[in-house]
């Protein structure tokens, strides 16, 4: 028989000195010698031995080395997870993305044979759990919200978290939490004979883990020993670009097929960014060659057809960049890609694609080929497709997103294709809003790509990118998320756990302490947490929705005044940030301006097509204006709506001055949202309509109040109309020269809260009321976020008044309100 169970066979104890008792475990022949390849079963004893005798554990090896699928199996082999053994309670193990928690809970099931029953997955929304799972999978916002519920994880013998080199905040958290639970379980079980201690094992595909030895606040007892599993990796020859294409996909295209046509036998992995793109690349793929798949790509025609369909609800806690897979076009980078091209072009690296293609005998004319599309969103049943061998005579091409540099490894790739981006969270400090954005990946990453084409045997790894851009443009690592991902979600979802004390929390990576105090404020502010600092019960409200928490606190009281399908849409064009092409930008092209059509005339306007479009331009401002033609938030929301009933999108843009990209993503994101209010709240809200009627007058004064109460933190007030006027030179002849002064949050409810030293503040010329006459400006005025620019781009249209020095602090009014709401 095959000979993992013997292993595992004699008698050994717990770091406790209780016996432990085995599971033996009957596999069949082929898994057996498919898991004696792996190197980490050669390690068995090792890790075992270590985690029996330590509270927590670092197991680090290579992507494939067989970390994700056998240490959970070396557990319950050695008795964790059964009710009845030393160590009941059942194996926890975490994963940053859907598919793979999924996807390894089935093959782990497959493994174990008998056991098979025993071994379950949950993620948001699905759950295959039972009185009889041993093994759990699922993803780290799971555990996360498990933890809110039962912070001593009483169900629980031990928990892994996987892939922790990717150093999610989820990831995060859950280690900082984790060292701490494990400490409490401890004290726990020496008080009572019932509770057992959890263990804790953190593994990781790079040594990067070792930073979280570094911080001695997470494991102040004992450093927790590392241990390595080594993957046996055959060397890969990474071939660099000539030049860098900004057309990634285009680029991936034309190397592919050539690669298909040139390379010998051997499957391909081809890296990109999301679905879209993997949709259109599998669809171009196919008409080019005989592919082997039909039924796949059939289905992808039908996808592809719908593709303009409402995103699904996703894992909110998750919120991967990949699962909020927003359309995109091909020419997303707007950086200075032009001139890196000039620059590859005297790097002498890059070779020529006839050299880098010729690495042995070519292929025979009649090999097919077999595309497969791996992404988050894909079903399950076709995500599982990339592990079944490819049909004779055909070669396996699979498109797929981050999941496949560290989460999945797929067998027989031979050649890596690697565009070298990939999409990612963003955070606008200032604005607190999050976006996802394409982007270059780390030299770690790109190494992680190259790798998966060595498992089988030596591969070859075509970077889409040349040496000089990966040298210049591409970090070491990817900081943590926690650098980039907003804080006062952060320090509320903590709160909401009872973890009052975040500025002390062993954070492996802490944020800035001043960070922290700022969305505690924050907070404080908006009505999350007490002057304390406890979470209140709208705080706890405000912790579901994956947005800054002033949003949240906007949705919340949306609910209280029958308009909640207005204020996710306003939410939703809030968050998106710039649905308007500005007006500064109107006599460029849309090409030019970064819009997706195409227009045929590529050159200035004449003067007479200009002056029509400033009309129309003007036209369809005040058709968004008509609500209110105060508030900017009600313009942002009459733009929103309106674009849900046009019957032709991007027409429907382009001739009211919308950019269409943005306002897709609006689309998506209001769909989304009112999935996790139904989800939540479903007395609060009706079936999704798009299409809402116009607002009554009572509803749109409602919502002014209700964007007021998100951003009270932020209100100005007129300098001339200040306590204490500064005085000034000259009387204002614009709008946009009218100073205003920015109240400071602390003292809101007085009308003092400014002082002569503040700068002043100007209104930016995008507002809607930048035409007004300056008397007839607000007094106060409710502002998203500031800006600071150039003033020769501001006011370039007029050069009859010199600015004054230095650049102006410009603020984008939301919506006026009166002194008394204060
Ligand atoms: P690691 O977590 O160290 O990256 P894994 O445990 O995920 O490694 O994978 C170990 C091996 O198991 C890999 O060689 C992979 O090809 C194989 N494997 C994983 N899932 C499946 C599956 N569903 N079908 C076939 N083989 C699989
Ligand atoms: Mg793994």
């Amino acid at each position: 028989r095959a000979p993992d169970v013997g292993m595992v066979q004699e008698e050994r104890k717990d770091g406790l000195g209780r016996k432990i008792c085995n599971v033996p475990v009957t596999r069949t022949a082929e898994i057996g010698a498919s898991r004696e390849k792996l190197p980490i079963v050669a390690e068995e004893q090792k890790i075992m031995e270590a985690i029996h005798n330590n509270p927590c554990v670092i197991v680090w090896g290579t992507t494939g080395s067989g970390k994700t699928t056998q240490v959970p199996q070396f557990l319950f082999e050695a008795g964790y997870g059964s009710h009845d053994s030393s160590t009941p309670g059942i194996i926890g193990i975490t994963q940053p993305r859907r598919v793979a928690a999924v996807s390894m809970a089935k093959r782990v099931g497959e493994e174990l044979g008998q056991y098979s029953g025993k071994v379950s997955y949950q993620i948001r929304f699905e759950s295959t759990t039972s009185k009889d799972t041993a093994i759990k999978f699922m993803t780290d916002g799971i555990l996360l919200r498990e933890i809110s519920q039962d912070f001593a994880l009483l169900n629980y013998s031990i928990i892994i978290i996987d892939e922790a080199h990717e150093r999610s905040v989820n990831t995060d958290i859950l280690i900082g939490m984790l060292s701490r639970i494990v400490d409490l379980r401890k004290k726990m079980s020496s008080e009572d004979s019932e509770v057992r201690p959890l263990k804790l094992v953190i593994m990781s595909a790079t040594l990067r883990v070792s930073d979280f030895l570094k911080n001695s606040h997470l494991f102040p007892a004992a450093l927790p020993p590392l241990i390595q599993a080594e993957g046996r990796q055959f060397p890969v020859t990474t071939h660099f670009a000539r030049r860098t294409e900004r057309d990634y996909l285009e680029e991936a295209f034309r190397k592919v097929s050539r690669g298909h046509r040139k390379l010998p036998p051997g499957g391909m992995l081809v890296f990109l960014t999301g679905q879209n793109e993997i949709k259109s690349l599998l669809k171009r793929l196919h008409d080019t060659f005989r592919s082997s798949n039909r039924s796949a790509v059939d289905s992808m025609r039908v996808q592809l057809s719908a593709s303009e369909g409402p995103l699904e609800v996703d894992d909110l806690e998750l919120g991967t960049a990949e699962d909020a897979d927003i359309e995109e076009e091909d020419s997303e980078d707007e950086d200075s890609e032009d001139e890196d091209s000039e620059v590859d072009f005297v790097g002498h690296d890059g070779e020529d694609e006839d050299i880098a293609f010729d690495i042995g005998e070519p292929v025979t004319a009649s090999l097919t080929v077999h595309i497969l599309p791996l992404y988050s969103q894909l079903p399950t049943k076709e995500q599982l497709r990339v592990f079944e061998i490819p049909p004779d005579g055909s070669r396996l091409i699979v498109l797929a997103t981050n999941v496949a540099e560290t989460s999945l490894t797929i067998p027989g790739i031979r050649y890596v294709f690697d565009c070298g981006r990939s999409k990612e969270r963003v955070y606008d400090q200032s604005t607190g809003v999050q976006k996802f954005e394409v982007n270059w990946i780390s030299k770690a990453s790109a190494e992680q790509r190259a790798g998966r084409a060595g498992r089988t045997g030596p591969g070859h790894c075509y970077r889409l990118y040349s040496s000089a851009v990966y040298e210049r443009d591409f970090v070491e690592h990817t900081g943590p998320e926690i650098l980039r991902t907003p804080i006062e979600s952060l320090v509320l979802q903590m709160k909401t756990m009872g973890l009052d004390n975040v500025v002390n929390f062993p954070f492996p990576t802490a944020p800035e302490r001043s960070s922290i105090l700022r969305a505690e404020k924050l907070l404080k502010n908006l009505g999350a947490l007490t002057p304390t600092g406890r979470v209140t019960q709208l705080g706890h409200r405000l912790s579901i929705y994956p947005l800054s928490p002033r949003f949240g606190k906007m949705l919340a009281i949306g609910a209280q005044h029958d308009c909640l399908p207005y204020v996710i849409a306003l939410v939703s064009g809030l968050a998106e940030g710039d649905i308007f092409v500005p007006e500064n930008q109107l006599e460029l092209n849309p090409k030019e301006r970064g819009e997706d059509e195409v227009y045929t005339n590529d050159d200035r306007l004449e003067d007479s097509a200009r002056e029509q479009r400033q009309k129309n331009y003007n036209r369809a401002r005040a058709i968004f204006s008509k609500n209110d033609p105060t508030s900017d938030a009600l313009k942002l929301l009459s733009a929103v709506c309106a674009y849900a009933y046009a019957q032709d999108g991007d027409a429907f843009c382009r001739q009211m001055f919308l950019r269409s990209k943005a306002l897709k993503e609006v689309s998506q994101l209001r769909k989304q949202l009112s999935d996790i209010v139904r989800a939540n709240h479903p007395q609060s809200i009706g079936p999704y309509l798009s299409r809402l009627p116009t607002p009554s007058p009572k509803q749109l004064k409602a919502l002014n109040q209700i964007v007021a109460a998100g951003f009270i933190d932020q209100v100005a007030i007129r300098a001339d109309l200040a306590p204490n006027p500064p005085i000034s030179p000259r009387k204002p002849q614009r709008a946009i020269d009218v100073p205003y002064l920015a109240l400071s949050p602390s003292s809101t409810n007085t009308t003092s809260g400014t002082t002569s030293s503040d700068p002043a503040i100007y209104m930016h010329p995008s507002s809607i009321l930048s035409p007004l006459s300056p008397k007839s400006l607000p007094q106060y005025l409710i502002y998203s976020h500031l800006q600071q620019s150039a003033p020769s781009l501001i006011t370039s249209s007029s050069s009859s008044e010199k600015q004054q020095a230095g650049p102006k602090i410009r603020m984008f009014p939301l919506t006026a309100v009166s002194g008394a709401q204060l």
